[in-house]
């Protein structure tokens, strides 16, 4: 690197790995000539609600004026359907947005964030872009282990991202548990629970999250509509918490961090309530129809609640993922999350999830 730059930039920024996205399809059509299915990005395989193209579609008449920074409509309905007040609740740019804002807002030089390896790789990235250290737990038996989490605190500690479910893993803990580790947690430290997957938990007792943001509790939840809402593209999500501190993310945000179409298509979004519902059913009978493939074909996964599968092949899974590409299935390679052996696939179609087990079963 030119060594000014090197001098320019503080040094907490200069080892930051980056983030690793999946390889998008038209790039693999275009090398392969082939139709290719990607199941890379855990995205919703029905893509969005008809009724969130439209809005978005109507919404572009409006394109040439500045979209609403405080997305008024927007967290106006959210708040009423969720049972918290508007002032708990901000939008961003995808939720990925707000864990960076997060971690800006709460963490400096000399600050410790907490969260467990082998879970989602922009809590690492925006802890340490902050100055903060990074401090991680490893996962148990591939969860969350709430009881070293508590024990891995320190005067230090500011911030505490959760994933739940836990990407890449699946895996969930429940609101009881949850409640025992905050239970354990000092007044002075903010707990992030991120639930991109919430939609799709269908397990008794996963979360009471709500609950304690309406008791104004010290914890930011996270949703977005790029899973189950099948809308990754449209880049919106929202965070739930205590106003005084949306109060300051809202004052460091970029003030039109969500576009006027994102903002309509997701008020549309929630509307159509069959759209989720197939949605969450046809990803019920794809993880049914790959479990049982991959229990036959007697290939370890981690039994996950969400909308992808963590596949442990036994075997390093760098060319694994590549040569898969061969047979037009996309599918992420998981070193880099923590995992050399696996491969995560996000639960797609019928179809779909057909053409993954059978490039699988070629190649076993
Ligand atoms: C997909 C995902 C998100 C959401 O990302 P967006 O920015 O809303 O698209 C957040 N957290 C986790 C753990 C995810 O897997």
């Amino acid at each position: 690197m030119n060594k000014t730059i090197e001098h320019m930039v503080p040094p907490y920024l200069l080892g930051l790995e980056p983030y690793v996205p999946g390889m998008p399809i038209e790039e693999l059509e275009r090398e392969l000539r082939v139709r290719a299915v990607k199941l890379a990005s855990n995205e919703n395989p029905l893509g969005p609600s008809p009724l969130a193209m439209e809005a978005a579609r109507a919404a572009m008449a409006n394109a040439h004026r500045y979209p609403d920074g405080g997305g008024f409509y927007l967290r106006q309905k959210l708040a009423a359907k969720l049972g918290v007040e508007m002032e708990q609740v901000i939008l961003g740019l995808g939720s990925s947005e707000l864990i960076d804002l997060t971690s800006r807002v709460l963490l400096r030089p000399g600050d410790e964030g907490l969260t467990s390896d082998g879970s989602f790789p922009l809590y690492y990235i925006s802890i340490r872009a902050s100055g903060a250290k990074l401090v991680t737990v490893p996962l148990q038996n591939y969860a969350s282990d709430l009881d070293a989490m508590a024990r891995a605190i320190t005067p230090h500690t500011k911030l505490i991202y959760l994933s739940n479910p836990n990407n890449p893993t699946g895996t969930f803990f429940t609101a009881d548990a949850l409640d025992e580790f905050l239970q354990r947690v000092p007044a002075g430290v903010m707990v992030v629970l991120d639930e991109a997957y919430f939609e799709y938990v269908e397990q008794m007792g996963y979360s009471r999250s709500l609950d304690l943001v309406r008791r104004g509790r010290n914890v930011i939840v996270l949703r977005t509509f790029s899973k189950i809402y099948g809308m990754a593209g449209m880049r919106i999500g929202y965070g739930l918490g205590p106003k005084e501190l949306l109060d300051v993310m809202n004052k460091l945000r970029s003030p039109f961090n969500t576009t006027s179409p994102a903002q309509a298509a997701a008020l549309a979004a929630l509307d159509d309530v069959e759209h989720v519902k197939r949605s969450m059913e046809t990803n019920r009978a794809g993880r049914e129809q790959i479990i049982e493939a991959l229990d036959r074909m007697r290939v370890d996964y981690v039994p996950g609640v969400a909308n992808f599968l963590l596949i442990e092949l036994g075997r390093d899974t760098a060319d694994f993922a590549g040569e898969m590409m061969k047979y037009g299935v996309i599918v992420r390679p998981m070193r880099w999350m923590g995992f050399p052996n696996a491969i995560r696939v996000t639960i797609g179609t019928h179809s779909e999830n057909e053409r993954f087990l059978q490039a699988l079963s070629a190649m076993l």
